[in-house]
């Protein structure tokens, strides 16, 4: 194991996991009858009232975990600080599978966005990956003046306005003043949705009511080319979805110690 990796001692790990999911270390409640008085042998429990035990694993997504306890710590790390996947494969010893096995767990446990709502002035476009013919095409809405943006991966290689409307229904909040080029599925957009429509016309040399969204598709490529070096139109929404909590959650990003809180759920009575 590497030196460039701040890593705590193993029992250290396995106590913050013990409190996030269970509560206090010492006081480990019975996740199938809820009383107290488990008996705790390093990561074993054993209730001796109703005879369950389980592991600190075993009852989340980190059931069946083969890596060791710095290796997953190691892992929420070169995660949170966007270290590319090769040198994380060399940092840590771990194959490439099993590093995209396991971001994808950490993506899945990330918030969820289906209740993101923009307003003010919100600039929207969108963008092609994948190629012409075997491609998708993403929608994405940003606020101007905020990290705030909603994106949809449409499963067809163009989009039509019957995407564009759904979306700006669900993401943008009525009254706002909706920014984007010319194109013509926008044409007409505020008689399907109260919103104030404003529009460049690229060929005129217009592009200041779209630099904010031009800058996201740039950020969100340079993103996964550095990260992931390339991504399939499979894996695309997850990656997307990562992107955009990146965006939005920066301070969840800032360490294992910040990440980990937010993709483990405690048990309710922990
Ligand atoms: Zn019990």
């Amino acid at each position: 194991m590497n030196n460039i990796i701040p890593t705590p001692p193993e029992r250290i790990i396995k106590a913050k996991i013990c409190r996030l999911l269970f509560g206090k270390t010492n006081l480990v409640t019975c996740p199938y009858c809820t009383r107290t008085g488990v008996i705790r042998r390093s990561e074993k429990f054993c209730c001796p009232r109703c005879n369950h035990t389980w592991s600190l694993t075993s009852l989340t997504w980190m059931k069946g975990m083969k890596l060791s306890w710095k290796q997953f710590w190691g892992l929420l790390w070169t995660f949170s600080q966007r270290i590319p996947v090769d040198q994380t494969g060399k940092l840590l010893d771990i194959s490439k599978p099993t590093i995209y096995r396991w971001y994808g767990l950490f993506r899945q446990n990330l918030p969820h966005l289906e209740d993101v709502r923009l307003e003010g002035t919100v600039q929207m476009d969108e963008a092609y990956f994948g190629g012409k013919k075997k491609g998708v095409a993403i929608i994405a809405a940003k606020e101007r003046d905020s990290s705030k943006v909603a994106a949809f991966v449409v499963p067809a290689s163009s989009v039509k306005r019957t995407d564009i409307v759904p979306f700006i229904r669900q993401y943008v909040v009525p009254g706002s003043y909706l920014h984007t080029d010319g194109a013509l599925i926008y044409k007409g957009i505020a008689k399907h949705w109260p919103v104030e429509h404003a529009y460049d016309t690229h060929r005129k040399g217009e592009f200041g009511k779209t630099s904010v969204i031009e800058g996201f598709w740039g950020s969100l490529r340079t993103f996964i080319r550095r990260m992931y070096h390339h991504v399939t139109v499979a894996k695309l929404p997850e990656l997307l979805r990562e992107y955009q909590c990146r965006l939005m959650f920066k301070e969840i990003f800032e360490n294992p110690a910040s990440l980990l809180p937010k993709l483990l759920t405690p048990f309710p009575f922990a």
